[in-house]
């Protein structure tokens, strides 16, 4: 990682409320819970804001990320608009976000690219042979900008999963079929190689953008840089990220767009959920009502371990868990985890940065409840967004 500049981030942010979420606020939800945390939230916004206004470049929310509408209006007063990635993304993006509104998805039918023109600002194509499928119909938008989608076919994404510049990578045009097509009717190149990662990284992807697609990059009026970016991250370098995005947007008399997901609502969100059932040896296990498998997927296909409030570090002086969900599925396993004091049936668990790739991945597999979702307000107010009930089960399934 770089070494960052927390100075920036601090100074940044007048810090209203230190409290995340209390007791008093806790003994206020029924679980399982999402909690998006406005102040946090805002917290990222103001970083992201601050980089567009240091460079006039635009950040756009993946919606693929985190979709929860109710947070829309205030991601809107920083934010230059979405990216979608279906057209349900971007009808909500229209419909609820009404700025920008950006598309890309591997393959679009003529069906699904004729109704996206209606919701659209921007839409990457993410292969010649579908720019050529599908270009007489975006004749049918005026002010309609298309992208191409290109693979520098370099990344440092070490997890394969995750890993969109592999050989065989079905994501995005090469370098040498590009030099082969027509850039007519594109005005924009797309490019998304990172993830989770800091700025040296992008810097070192941008050398083989530059490498392999300079002339483009001169004849094309915006490039987009993707997702992936950890600009809210306490270590990321944004004081040489705006430099470089003026750097680039001069060179090649160019806009430059910016598409996160996670670090827009990166450490703004928690899970809380309440102890079922204890085992009674040491180590033990804890079953809870929010479940890894159907609540927080990416726990076990990344995989990784979340952090919760109040854990301890593992010693030999304190009580360990093996946290499990309410599921029949052997692995909904959140981690193993330890803790000062015996658990009790009931206490309450706080899990962290939960608000990307949640809500929008979460199933009901084995009928097992959705958890609502609450807003906390920046003045310490708790409000209900969404509860789930049973006839959400049954239209999902059928
Ligand atoms: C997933 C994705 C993003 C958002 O990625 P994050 O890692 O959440 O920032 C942006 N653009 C594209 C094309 C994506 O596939």
């Amino acid at each position: 990682m770089t070494v960052g500049n927390p100075l920036l981030h601090k100074s940044m942010v007048s810090c209203k409320r230190k409290n995340i979420l209390s007791p008093d606020i806790l003994n206020k939800i029924s679980t399982p819970a999402y909690v998006i945390d406005e102040y946090l939230l805002e917290k990222n916004l103001k970083i992201l804001s601050y980089i567009q206004n240091s460079t006039n470049c635009k950040i756009l929310l993946a919606l693929k990320a985190f979709s929860t509408s109710a947070c829309f209006p205030l991601i809107k007063k920083y934010l230059s608009g979405v990216t979608a990635s279906s057209l349900n993304e971007a009808k909500l993006g229209s419909e609820e976000f009404g700025k920008n509104v950006h598309v890309y998805a591997p393959a679009y039918t003529p069906q699904i690219f004729k109704k996206l023109l209606k919701y659209s600002s921007h839409i990457v194509m993410n292969s010649f042979t579908q720019w050529k499928r599908l270009k007489h119909l975006a004749v049918f938008s005026e002010n309609l900008e298309i992208g191409i989608r290109v693979n520098p076919h370099y990344s440092e994404v070490a997890n394969a999963k995750y890993n969109p510049c592999s050989t065989n990578s079905r994501f995005g045009v090469s370098s040498d079929t590009l030099k082969n097509e027509s850039l007519d009717g594109i005005s924009g190149l797309h490019f998304h190689a990172l993830c989770q990662q800091p700025f040296d990284v992008l810097e070192r992807v941008w050398t083989q953008i530059e490498s392999k697609f300079e002339k483009a990059l001169y004849q094309l009026r915006w490039v987009n840089l993707g997702g992936g970016h950890y600009l809210t991250h306490p270590e990321y370098d944004v004081k040489k990220l705006i430099t470089f995005i003026n750097k680039i947007q001069n060179k090649f008399d160019i806009s430059v767009y910016m598409e996160p997901g996670e670090a827009v609502v990166y450490n703004s969100g928690f899970l809380v959920t309440s102890i079922l059932d204890l085992g009674d040896i040491n180590p033990s296990y804890a079953i809870v009502d929010a479940s890894a498998s159907a609540h927080m997927p990416d726990i076990l296909e990344m995989p990784y371990r979340p952090t919760l409030l109040n854990e301890s570090p593992m010693s030999s002086s304190t009580f360990k868990y093996s946290i499990g969900g309410p599921t029949c599925l052997s692995g909904d396993i959140i981690g193993d985890y330890s803790f000062e004091k015996k658990l009790k049936i009931g206490d309450k668990l706080v899990l962290t940065d939960m608000a990307q790739y949640t809500i929008v991945k979460n199933t009901t597999f084995n009928g097992i409840e959705l958890p609502s979702i609450h807003l906390l307000k920046t003045d310490g107010e708790l409000k209900l967004i969404k509860k789930f009930n049973y006839a959400d089960f049954k239209s999902r399934v059928g």
